[in-house]
């Protein structure tokens, strides 16, 4: 009845799989049967502390209870204090701007990007590098600025000034005097699960210095511990102009954020949202933060990627008739495979077998459990995941 529903009533933007989950405890999740699901998606990066985290609804249902939103033209506290922790916990000298979402958050990054080049004298430059595998959002802009020109049918014009290099040190070739900007996700998702070089990433960040051209990293998928430490620049111990974040920061209520050096380049109305960083979202993001926290400083989350990981490497040897190699860092993780029918007969069999597991680029089985995921779960999804293969 709702499939039927569903399928009247919703815009058919995605290739839907009907199943009604009913219940979830961490990275478990329960049908309408009863079924049980190892979910290693996490809704795709968002629910980093799992399903039903008590201390999470918790603090969101107080907070309901209470205000749930009163707009920007007023002091929200929890707002401040999540800029704040954030900002701390980064390590990096910055302020940040609350948006909703992944596109939004790096719409944000394009605007202080396009105002520095328009303020930081002359000739004006608005131009943005973006590498070719890439994926940036859907609004717009967001999807002129992500690389892949299979996205860019249908929806034209788009605007100026985007940019694509085939990898970092193919950047360097590209870069004008009309060029503000470079935007680079450290680990590519939705491309294929493709972490970034040190050495090339660290030769284009001191380029990019020398020709006082800002670096912006989309952390919306890796940020937030995906790859073990708050953003993936920590790990790679670099530090940009720009970061974007959203997926797991509001542990799947909608919240993102862009943050920057450039503390003043904003004015009050060059930029704003009417939802962005509201008392409710920003109350889930400190609670997330607060449990990964936690979860970080007892040495969980490092112990658990390492188990993971060992998992993942030990699967990809066994199956080395499939898997070409496993991929990725910390828990964004993927198994190359050999073909791309391969990959989508794969998800349904895992499906089928109670796993849930995400594609990525044309040929890479993708995990992404939610950070708070244990042993006895990650044992248990790649045990049913043995049955598959
Ligand atoms: C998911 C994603 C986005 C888009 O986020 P939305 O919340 O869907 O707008 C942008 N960049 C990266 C790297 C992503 O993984």
């Amino acid at each position: 009845m709702y499939k039927e529903m569903d399928k009247e009533y919703v815009l058919h933007t995605y290739g839907r799989n009907y199943v009604d989950f009913r219940y979830g405890k961490n990275a478990t999740l329960y049908d309408n049967n009863g079924k049980e699901y190892i979910d290693f998606t996490s809704g795709i990066g968002v629910v980093s502390v799992g399903h039903g985290n008590e201390t999470l609804s918790k603090a969101i249902c107080e907070q309901a209870n209470n205000i749930i939103h009163i707009s920007n033209l007023y002091l929200i506290r929890p707002q401040a204090e999540l800029a704040k922790k954030l900002i701390e916990l980064s390590g990096y000298d910055m302020r940040m701007f609350f948006a909703n979402s992944g596109a939004e958050a790096n719409e944000g990054a394009i605007k202080i990007a396009r105002k520095y080049g328009e303020v930081e004298g002359e000739p004006k430059r608005y131009k943005i590098i973006t590498l070719k595998n890439s994926f940036h959002g859907r609004t717009i802009t967001s999807l002129k600025a992500t690389g892949q020109e299979k996205m860019h049918n249908f929806f034209g014009p788009y605007p100026d000034g985007f940019v694509y290099a085939e990898d970092l040190n193919d950047v360097k070739r590209l870069c004008d005097d009309k060029t503000v900007a470079v935007m680079i996700e450290l680990v590519q998702g939705e491309g294929g699960v493709e972490p970034q070089d040190k050495k090339e990433l660290y030769s284009l960040v001191d380029f990019l210095k020398t020709k006082d051209i800002l670096l912006i990293v989309d952390e919306v998928q890796t940020g937030i511990y995906r790859t073990g430490e708050l953003f993936a620049s920590n790990l790679y111990e670099i530090e940009p102009d720009i970061i974007t974040v959203a997926k797991g920061l509001g542990g799947g209520v909608p919240i993102g954020g862009v943050l920057t050096k450039l503390k003043d380049i904003f004015s009050p109305g060059d930029h704003g949202s009417t939802f962005g960083g509201n008392y409710l979202s920003t109350v889930a993001g400190l609670s997330v933060l607060n449990i990964l926290e936690n979860h970080k400083n007892k040495g969980l989350l490092d112990e658990n990627m390492v188990y993971f990981s060992d998992r993942l490497n030990q699967f990809a040897k066994n199956h080395d008739d499939i898997v070409l190699k496993s991929v990725g860092l910390g828990f964004m993780r993927g198994l190359r495979l050999n073909s791309s029918e391969i990959l989508t007969k794969i998800v349904d069999k895992a499906f089928e077998n109670g796993v849930l597991l995400l594609k990525a680029g044309r040929n890479t089985l993708r995990f992404l459990p939610p950070l708070t995921i244990t042993k006895d779960e990650i044992d248990k999804g790649f045990e049913r995941l043995e049955k598959c293969f």
